[in-house]
């Protein structure tokens, strides 16, 4: 029996198709700036997303710290939403690396207004306060299932930021999942944020990496700022192949992982033991259970015993991911194991 594993989109393993590309990559010292596969993707993925320049990073908490600690000079604040992956589970890093304060707001499944935003920037001028230099956005948000922005409010935040003078970071860990669910474009992005980051080890499948994008001197400081966080890396083209591969095999699939995320919460739906569903907007489902039917404990040691693996996600909370290597006959096992659960 194969294991049907949804507790991330990161446990994909590279395809034999992937692993070829990575194989035949033409690679240099990254140091020395001399790996021309790494320069391809960052200058690909830079393009794409209208911005002028990249950073290969080896996972996307290092290229939020990066961006974070650039943007914040001393006794500075950042403006996020108070379930952000970059506050909830990058180790307290804002606090280490850049030694700033942290204002955080409660937000609509992890969605942040600009009127919101607004209010928590401080007044300027003031000796008790730090000051507000970067607000932190996170599009799809992990906590808040897999929700997507509307374009209009990332624009009414972007222009709120503009005219502040602060700078607007965008955790883009799953930004294709958010380009494939709504149809925005990936190069309008570069109008509205000063920094993005851009996972490639979760829903695209490659085994290791994210991009950070910015202008060409914010760039340059982060490359600085990685090589002083221990993270200059040598022939990392092979590493960037399989980004490079991903990048032109695996995004518009993304679609796939919706479509099977939307059919588990139909299976799900009916089941007594189910209290609470955030309707799925990408590949993540939160949902919550009715413990006093059946303990999260049980429903994920239950599943498991059929080779069925989740995560419990706080509270009653569960979450299922769906990836490049869960399929439609994979779906049909977890719909007839959730329901069988219910008899
Ligand atoms: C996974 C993830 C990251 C980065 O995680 P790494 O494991 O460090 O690559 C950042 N933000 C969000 C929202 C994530 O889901």
């Amino acid at each position: 029996m194969t294991t049907i594993d949804l507790r991330s989109d990161t446990v994909t393993r590279p395809t034999p198709a992937m692993l070829a590309a990575m194989h035949a990559a033409e690679v240099g010292d990254d140091v020395y700036d001399e790996d021309p596969t790494v320069r391809r993707l960052e200058t690909e993925l830079a393009a794409r997303f209208g911005m002028k320049a990249g950073l290969f990073c080896p996972s996307g908490t290092m290229t939020n710290q990066l961006a974070i600690t650039a943007h914040c000079a001393p006794v500075s604040e950042v403006i996020c939403e108070a379930t952000a992956h970059v506050y909830l589970w990058e180790v307290g890093g804002i606090m280490h690396h850049a030694r700033a304060s942290v204002a955080l707001l409660p937000g609509d499944r992890g969605r942040l207004t600009a009127s919101q935003v607004a209010s928590a920037v401080r007044p300027v001028g003031n000796v008790h306060y730090p000051t507000t230099r970067l607000v932190c956005l996170e599009n799809t948000h992990n906590r808040g299932g897999g929700s997507c922005y509307q374009w209009t409010d990332l624009e009414e935040i972007a222009a709120f930021t503009k005219k502040q003078g602060l700078a607007l970071h965008l955790d883009g860990a799953r930004i294709f999942n958010a380009l494939v669910a709504t149809g925005q474009r990936s190069e309008d992005y570069g109008q509205l944020f000063d920094s993005i980051s851009v996972c490639l080890s979760k829903g695209l499948g490659a085994p290791v990496g994210s991009v950070l994008l910015g202008s060409q001197e914010f760039i340059t400081g982060c490359k600085r700022l990685r090589k002083l966080f221990g993270g200059g890396w040598r022939q990392a083209g092979y590493l960037a192949a399989a980004g490079l591969y991903a990048l032109n095999n695996n995004v518009v699939r993304l679609a796939d992982d919706h479509r099977r995320a939307a059919q588990l919460a139909e299976a799900l739906r009916p089941l007594p033991y189910v209290a609470e569903i955030l309707e799925p907007e990408t590949n993540l489902l939160i949902f919550r259970l009715d413990e006093s039917r059946l303990t999260v404990a049980d429903f994920l040691g239950r599943l498991e015993e059929q080779g069925i693996r989740a995560s419990g996600f706080g509270g009653s909370w569960v979450r299922f991911v769906t990836h490049l290597d869960v399929d439609d006959d994979m779906i049909a096992r977890v719909v007839a194991a959730v329901a069988a659960l219910a008899a």
